[in-house]
């Protein structure tokens, strides 16, 4: 009995280290927009909706996919939690935890980079304000050229986005956020940022079981976009081009809330 109680005890104190897990972490010195100078040359294609798209679609002001490549930019200080190939509607995608003041508290925001083309970055590394973690990308073809940006409250949702609500109890409006943190005391200051909180990722098998259970496709019921002229398709390599669809292609992200 005596190793019974052994292994209680040591699960148990894995299980509080793993609770009080943290990161040193550079304090915000200010937030700013991911894409352009502070967003200049950038347009909002879509802007965040509860219970619908959870984030903002920022595109190149020439529109479809003249900003592919083009630099994402670290919104402010903070450490890679996510920077991984998570597919479906999502593609690359980078979480960026922040600690900032808030008042004379230390807060916590994540921000998400979604459908990127290339990461540079990776988990665990720290970044600051401005830093090109990434560059602009259409989620493997599906989209239109765009980043998708989302600013969570919810330290937990990571890549499990259905298990929360969809609304202002777990996201920040982007732009209203970012506006109203531009300049912050305390920055480059360090802080104890909490880490492994993300509830559905915690790890590389947690990731795989998550995209087995999703299928690793398109969400169900997803249309494929539809060109206007079967000789315009583009081949599965090629970048969608706005002009190559009668629809527009945003009313397919609109649907899914990407
Ligand atoms: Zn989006």
């Amino acid at each position: 009995m005596r190793w019974l109680f052994s292994i209680a005890v040591l699960s148990l104190a894995l299980s509080s280290l793993r609770a009080a897990d943290t990161a040193a972490v550079k304090l915000a010195d200010g937030f700013q927009c991911p894409v352009g100078t502070d967003g200049k040359g950038y347009y909002k294609a879509r802007g965040m909706q509860p219970n619908g798209h959870l984030g903002e679609d920022w595109n190149g002001n020439a529109g479809g996919d003249t900003d592919l490549g083009a630099p994402v930019a670290a919104t402010a200080h903070g450490v890679v939690l996510f920077a991984r190939d998570f597919r479906l509607g999502w593609g690359n995608v980078i979480i960026v935890r922040h600690a900032y003041m808030e008042g004379a508290q230390v807060a916590y925001v994540d921000s998400l980079y979604g459908h990127l083309d290339q990461i540079l970055v990776r988990e665990g590394d720290q970044v600051a304000r401005g830093q090109k973690i990434g560059t602009i990308g259409n989620c493997h073809g599906m989209y239109p050229a765009h980043l998708h940006f989302e600013m969570r409250k919810n330290l937990r949702i990571g890549m499990a986005r259905s298990a929360f609500p969809r609304d202002y109890s777990c996201y920040w409006n982007p732009t209203e956020f970012v506006a109203a943190h531009a300049r912050l005391e305390g920055g480059g200051r360090v802080a104890a940022v909490p880490v492994n909180t993300f509830v559905a990722y915690n790890g590389p098998a947690d990731l795989e079981s998550a995209l087995s259970q999703a299928g690793g496709g398109a969400p169900a019921g997803r249309a494929p976009l539809t060109p206007a002229n079967p000789n315009t398709a583009p081949s599965a390599n090629s970048h969608l081009r706005l002009r190559d669809y009668k629809i527009d292609p945003f009313e397919d992200m609109r649907k899914f809330g990407y």
